[in-house]
């Protein structure tokens, strides 16, 4: 069995940066202590466990935020900002409480919160394309006065209606389907021409979907590592899936099933934005012992 590992398999760059920024500031007196991170660092249970070790706990927001500072200002020293970006009033609300920020956003999820805050400016109706729920999506939304449409599924999409008299932004979740993203902008234009589409799907999500296409083309199975919390991974698994319905989702390679590889002679691994290399390395050598067993 030929075993092709994926060549964007794992941490995206703005994961990474985020994952070097805490191991770098666990690491140093300066930093005010104790250092909490606003939910979890990346969807991924052993990421957030090796960071809980380095002496970084997660904490998440419970009620209103106002109330959630004046709760934390005694008992934070520094605030960890995920890749996910906030909205602007955690950052209000963290100088207002003296609370120390560590901000980790991505640039590229920046670059979409600001359009959102630039067209909302220009009294423009956004829409975003993206799951609504979504901690990156919801800090979107907040950058837009939380005044965004959202379009998450094909209804939404036909549901769809704005003052024919507003201009229009299509803005994305960085790790949306481009597909859909397309199709959504597609459908939007034709009804409201006055629409702007601002393609904000991040390079890596669109090198890793282009990809799976083709790994999901050319192998007889498909493993797909990551978290079903990780909007990117979930993503890659559904592209994968439509193409080749032997595609399996998994956290850990103890859940490599023997009976998937009967008759199968190539098989493509590869892995969401926040799986860690160390769980890579793990299913990829669970695959070859296997193979040796075949
Ligand atoms: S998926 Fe893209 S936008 Fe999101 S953190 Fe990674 S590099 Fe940044």
């Amino acid at each position: 069995m030929e075993i092709t590992l994926s060549k964007y398999a794992g941490f995206c760059e703005g994961v990474q940066r985020a994952y070097d920024i805490v191991e770098k500031i666990a690491k140093d007196p300066k930093v005010k202590r104790p250092i909490y991170v606003l939910g979890s660092l990346v969807h991924n249970g052993d990421v957030v466990d090796k960071i809980e070790k380095m002496g970084v706990k997660k904490v998440h927001v419970e009620g209103p935020l106002e109330d959630f500072f004046e709760k934390i200002k005694r008992e934070v020293g520094t605030l960890v900002i995920t890749a996910h970006g906030i909205g602007p009033e955690i950052y209000e609300l963290a100088k207002k409480h003296g609370v120390d920020l560590v901000d980790t956003t991505c640039p590229r999820v920046i670059k979409v919160q600001r359009l959102a805050k630039a067209f909302f400016d220009r009294n423009t109706q956004i829409v975003i394309v993206g799951e609504k729920n979504h901690k990156e999506v919801k800090g979107i939304y907040e950058w837009a006065s939380k005044k965004a449409i959202f379009i998450e599924t094909e209804e939404d999409l036909c549901g769809f209606v704005v003052d024919p008299g507003k201009k229009i932004a299509v803005l994305s979740q960085t790790t949306q389907d481009q597909e859909f993203v397309e199709r959504a902008a597609v459908q939007i234009k034709k009804k409201y021409p006055q629409t702007e589409v601002v393609d904000s799907i991040c390079l890596t999500t669109h090198h890793r979907q282009t990809e799976i296409k083709d790994l999901a083309q050319q192998n007889d199975i498909v493993i797909i590592i990551g978290s079903p919390e990780s909007a990117n991974s979930t993503r890659l698994w559904e592209i994968s899936q439509r193409i080749n319905p032997k595609s399996y989702f998994i956290e850990r390679a103890e859940q490599l099933n023997g009976d998937w590889f009967v008759n199968c002679k190539k098989v493509a691994v590869t892995a969401g934005a926040s799986t860690p290399g160390w769980i890579i390395e793990e299913v990829i050598e669970k695959l070859r012992i296997m193979n040796s067993e075949l």
